[in-house]
């Protein structure tokens, strides 16, 4: 259980760039940093509008002359004060991460990069080298991940709770961008254009994320070849897509689909998992993240309850409150900062083994998260078909 006390000996002195006002994701990322006071929000370029930024980063309480016109000038003016920041937080458009994420490492600092990490491979296995080579954590906020259920499905199948691993079918599928919204969101818009986005879309803002619970729940698996067909439903998305398919064979014979789409009309956020074994099924829906479905064949289906005395230890340790009493997804971000912060502490201590310990979407998850959208692309624009996954 947790009860909010601190648990890094200091709390990490703490930057963001971007999350800006009006952003999407800014405030969880400070709602979660700053919760269980494992970081100190210090300084920022909040905004590609430095005087916007500036005037949002004094409503955070961010000293004026630690908020910044750009991430170049945050990087340099930090290194010069002895209490200069030692980690930050990358929430901006996707086509930045790389830039961003790259010059943080070469400055020494902890890096928190928002989903994808980068658009190719070679990029992100460059960041890994960096990140290697500098000894500093590269953490990528798959926010789901951090849901106590997560865990919970993780040790039942660990455990052998569902027999032998059969299938997983994955979909993260939204209807908000059904129409061409774009044209009045530019939250959007940058999310359809190529030069910002990458090259996809909904395969990588929305499907790496129940592909990285899989991963999660089922780390032995190891994808061998996968196929996939994209489509571009609002036509002035293409080449990006707004709906994708993929069916994934992994080593040993396990199936795996994924559908990731947002112009499922209707669906609020549709991003759900399911793990099917030779005895039982679980299934874990985001819209309902305190609960687990678990189905084993010739029996009544059980709904377990996050919070609950039979669940495993360690899928109660995060808890925040009793159960039935609903956390969200404000919880798994806290989860996930706080244990950011333990990882980079451990680095600065040269533990690395604690750090690699912890459960925390890592370099690893990053450049796993760009392979497999590589990889689906390279399928998809030769005509949906098989490829090898390299
Ligand atoms: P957004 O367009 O709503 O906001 C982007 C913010 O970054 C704005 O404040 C903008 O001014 C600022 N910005 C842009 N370029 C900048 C720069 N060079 N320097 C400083 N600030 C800059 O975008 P968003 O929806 O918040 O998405 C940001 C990132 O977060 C994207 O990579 C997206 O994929 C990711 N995201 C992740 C999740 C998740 O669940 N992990 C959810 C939503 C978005």
């Amino acid at each position: 259980m947790i009860y909010g006390e601190r648990k890094v000996k200091a709390p990490i002195r703490w930057a963001m760039v971007g999350g800006g006002k009006g952003s999407q994701i800014g405030y969880i990322h400070r709602s979660a940093a700053l919760r269980d006071h494992s970081f100190q929000l210090v300084a920022g370029a909040f905004d590609l509008d430095p005087e916007r930024g500036r005037e949002f980063g004094a409503g955070l309480q961010v000293a004026p002359e630690r908020c910044y016109a750009d991430y170049q000038t945050l990087f340099a003016a930090e290194a010069k004060r002895e209490d200069g920041i030692q980690a930050v937080s990358i929430a901006t458009p996707n086509g930045t991460h790389f830039a961003i994420s790259k010059a943080a490492l070469e400055a020494g600092l902890h890096v928190v990069c928002e989903k994808p990490l980068c658009f190719t491979l070679a990029e992100a296995e460059e960041l890994r080298a960096l990140a290697e080579r500098r000894q500093r954590m590269l953490c990528v906020t798959y926010g789901y991940a951090g849901h106590q259920m997560i865990t919970q499905a993780r040790a039942m199948i660990a455990n052998g709770e569902l027999g032998e691993i059969r299938m997983v079918h994955m979909q993260f599928a939204h209807g908000f961008h059904s129409e061409a919204v774009e044209q009045g969101s530019p939250s959007t818009r940058w999310r359809v254009d190529p030069r910002y986005a990458g090259p996809s879309y909904v395969l990588g803002d929305l499907a790496t994320h129940p592909l990285y619970l899989s991963e999660v729940m089922l780390p032995q698996l190891k994808i061998e070849k996968l196929l996939c067909a994209r489509q571009s439903f609002v036509r002035s998305r293409a080449p990006l897509e707004d709906n994708a398919y993929v069916l994934m064979q992994y080593c040993g014979g396990v199936m795996g689909h994924v559908w990731a789409s947002a112009v499922n009309a209707g669906s609020m956020h549709g991003q759900k998992i399911r793990v099917i074994g030779s005895r039982a099924s679980l299934e874990w829906w985001d819209e309902q993240p305190n609960q687990l479905r678990f189905e084993i064949q010739g029996e009544p289906a059980r709904i377990l309850e996050r919070g609950m005395g039979y669940l495993y230890p360690e899928a109660r340790e995060d808890d925040r409150i009793g159960g039935g009493h609903p956390e969200g997804l404000f919880e798994s971000w806290s989860n996930l900062y706080y244990r950011f912060a333990l990882a980079m502490e451990a680095c600065d201590a040269g533990e690395h083994d604690r750090a690699r310990a912890l459960h925390i979407p890592g370099i690893e998850a990053g450049v796993e998260g760009v392979r497999w959208v590589e990889n689906c692309v390279r399928s998809a624009d030769q005509g949906a078909v098989w490829v090898d996954y390299r």
